[in-house]
């Protein structure tokens, strides 16, 4: 005798997902659902939801990883229950993190990379304001030993990434940004000492600038602190904002002198997820010597047992993504992570050289000593049938997101248009984008948008 009637199990088993009765409703979206509902029906709703989010590889807008290998899906599925901040509880991957971070102030020529101090962090943003923290800490400790007031902090910086304004307000400190003037669209080492004062936390020169994929000139920047020092006598420290150019310049740029070799350089961020190749949440940030980690920051935690020093915002976090860092240290090294970057940057420049062939287009920044990619505007000197912003959206009718912005302050009437060249943008892949792109500006040529028609028509295209 069996336990159920067959006919009863049959008229409660649901054929296949789409056939529930959960399914042709509606998703709660607004209020906490009542009741609970089937696993596989739950899981197919919120995947079909996400096939209308970009495909990932054809975002050339982000600067992050989105082709892993499938030893790395491997290591975040074993690391899903590890959570980074619980160091005594999981050891292993504490000292994971504590050889990555020598692993990189090695890589940036740290004087003493075994034994200076960093920490992961969820990326460069975090990254970026703990290194302006202890920028802020450091100086005040010098203006109270000294019985100087210590209530108007500011930063220097070019055109910076959002998270550097964030720091600015959140943790009040006035911002002096250099403004883009002309062609100059990044820091001089003169803009920069015009707004040197004794009240300046720093200078933050960005490795890789998010508008136009170039660096700005640290080494030059430093010389000049290294005068205005002698000079006046204000000693003011430089971070590096190397969120891309942390992972490129050590392999393919190796002349260019932006890190630790500069003693003036204190601290340095990276986004570990963009080209050091780890998946979403993981940066780094590392002082050159302990000395510059000013102790006061660091918290010491003592009810997780044991005893470890700490500097983050968060508290909680996943340690995957450490832990795939550090496999992509293993597994590629100084060879592998050269070869992978050198692809990214041909390919770039490739798309560069194609970009300006099109005869309508000005280079911005030709894939050519910089982060990998390229950024072009469109040539003032002749009638275009289409703006950027037009040319962005008939490439995302192909799946392309290519964005097109203005740059900053002083020269936001220059829209410029980026490209950017990761791991998995194979030439190939390149190829395809251009061949789009082509037929993007006949269709204008037939199609000519009604924005770049009134424009024209206004005269306003004339320059
Ligand atoms: C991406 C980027 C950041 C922010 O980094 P996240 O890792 O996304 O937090 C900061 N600065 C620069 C120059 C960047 O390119």
């Amino acid at each position: 005798m069996s336990v159920h009637s067959k006919e009863e199990v049959f008229s409660n088993l649901d054929d296949e997902v789409f056939g529930t009765s959960f399914l042709p409703r509606p998703l709660p979206k607004y209020r906490f659902p009542g009741q609970e509902s089937d696993p596989t029906a739950a899981y197919q709703l919120v995947h079909d939801e996400l096939l209308l989010d970009g495909n990932s590889r054809q975002n050339l807008a982000t600067f992050c990883q989105t082709w892993v290998e499938p030893e790395v899906r491997k290591l975040m599925d074993e690391c899903i229950d590890k959570n980074m901040i619980d160091k005594d509880e999981y050891p292993q991957t504490a000292e994971i993190e504590s050889r990555c971070v020598h692993m990189l102030a090695d890589l940036w020529n740290s004087p003493d990379a075994a034994n200076t101090q960093g920490c992961s962090t969820t990326g460069s943003s975090e990254a970026a304001m703990l290194g302006g923290l202890a920028m802020k800490a450091r100086w005040r400790t010098k203006r109270q030993d000294a019985g100087k007031p210590s209530s108007k902090p500011n930063l220097i910086c070019g055109p910076v990434q959002i998270c550097w304004h964030k720091f600015a307000r959140y943790f009040d400190v006035e911002l002096r940004q250099i403004p883009c003037q002309g062609q100059r669209l990044h820091m001089s080492p003169e803009e920069v000492l015009k707004r040197c004062d004794e009240n300046t936390i720093g200078v933050v020169a960005t490795l890789g600038v998010t508008h136009t994929l170039q660096y700005e000139p640290v080494q030059a920047v430093c010389l000049a602190l290294d005068d205005f020092e002698e000079e006046r006598g204000l000693n003011i420290p430089v971070h590096v904002d190397a969120a891309s150019g942390g992972f490129i310049a050590p392999f393919i740029h190796r002349s260019v002198v932006w890190d630790f070799r500069l003693p003036r350089v204190k601290s340095i961020n990276a986004s570990g997820h963009k080209f050091g190749l780890a998946p979403l949440g993981c940066g780094w940030a590392i002082w050159r010597e302990t000395g510059d980690l000013p102790e006061e920051l660091i918290f010491r935690v003592k009810y997780l047992g044991g005893n470890m020093p700490t500097f983050a915002l968060n508290f909680s976090r996943p340690g995957g993504q450490v832990v795939a860092q550090y496999y992509n240290f293993v597994r590629l090294g100084r060879e592998g992570y050269t070869k992978i970057t050198q692809g990214c940057a041909d390919v770039g420049a490739w798309f560069a050289d194609e970009v300006k062939k099109l005869g309508m287009f000005e280079l911005i920044y030709d894939g050519r000593g910089g982060i990998p990619g390229c950024t072009w505007t469109l040539k003032k000197s002749q009638d275009h049938f289409f703006t950027l912003y037009d040319l962005a959206d008939r490439l995302r009718v192909k799946g392309w997101q290519v964005p097109a912005y203005p740059m900053p302050a002083k020269r936001s009437d220059l829209i410029v248009q980026r490209v950017l060249a990761r791991l998995g943008f194979s030439r190939d892949l390149a190829g395809l984008l251009m061949e789009d792109l082509q037929r993007a500006i006949k269709h204008f040529q037939t199609n000519p948008s009604p924005k770049s028609l009134s424009r024209q028509s206004a005269g306003g295209y004339h320059h």
